[in-house]
């Protein structure tokens, strides 16, 4: 591997195999509802993700040195907070204007999810040059991807989405994954699992 390789990075919570099956489910009835028409070259403007790939970002580490993966890791397995039972909440576009992805927002009522992007950002910005975001983190699982340049051309465009189903899981842990990029959509390689204090403890 050449000295100046690099990984991409991020940092996610993985919902269970039922809950994503679930929502890829909701999102391909949604999808057949929406009547968008195809993209340039005939493609299909909107990508479903598989349901093994399905993921709640908690940080996004972008492009890093592959020689600070085992550091990253190290930081990342010390934090540990405990999480509640988070639930799948409204389906949204983001961004809202020239959305890029269609997401579910997640809520995080017991605030667990917030106190453990908090710890996971200070440990690896502790440990490391990576800078976190600035904006606020805003719990969300992607289930399918919009063609670059795609816009509502109105707001009464914009299709009503239907209900989400009412999903809700407890983590118990989260995954330091290295991202893969390809014409066919980003595969996402697990580098390190991290078990979270279990619920009641
Ligand atoms: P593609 O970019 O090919 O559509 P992807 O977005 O799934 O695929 P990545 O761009 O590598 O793949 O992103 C990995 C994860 O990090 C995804 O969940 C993505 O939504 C999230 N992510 C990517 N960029 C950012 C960012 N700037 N801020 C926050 N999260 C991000
Ligand atoms: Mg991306």
């Amino acid at each position: 591997m050449s000295r100046g390789a690099t990984a991409r990075l991020f940092v996610a919570v993985d919902p269970p195999a039922e809950v994503c099956e679930e929502l890829a489910a909701w999102a391909r009835v949604a999808a057949t509802g929406l009547g968008l028409r195809a993209g340039r070259g005939g493609r299909p403007p909107l990508r479903l993700l598989a349901p093994d790939t399905l993921h709640l970002t908690l940080c996004f580490l972008g492009s890093r040195p592959v020689a600070e993966i085992e550091t990253i890791a190290g930081a990342l397995s010390s934090c540990a907070t405990r999480v509640d039972e988070l639930r799948v909440g409204a389906p949204l576009w983001l961004p809202p204007r020239r959305p890029r992805a269609l997401a579910v927002e997640v809520h995080d009522d017991g605030g667990g999810l917030a106190t453990l992007h908090a710890e996971v950002s200070r440990a690896i910005a502790a440990a490391s040059d990576w800078e976190p975001e600035r904006r606020r983190f805003a719990a969300h699982v992607t289930l399918a991807r919009l063609g670059a340049g795609f816009r509502w051309r109105s707001r009464a465009e914009e299709p009503e989405l239907r209900a989400t189903p009412q999903l809700r899981f407890t983590p118990n842990a989260v995954v330091l994954y290295r991202s893969w990029l390809s014409r066919a959509g980003a595969s996402y390689e697990p580098l390190l699992t991290s078990e979270l204090q279990a619920p009641g403890r």
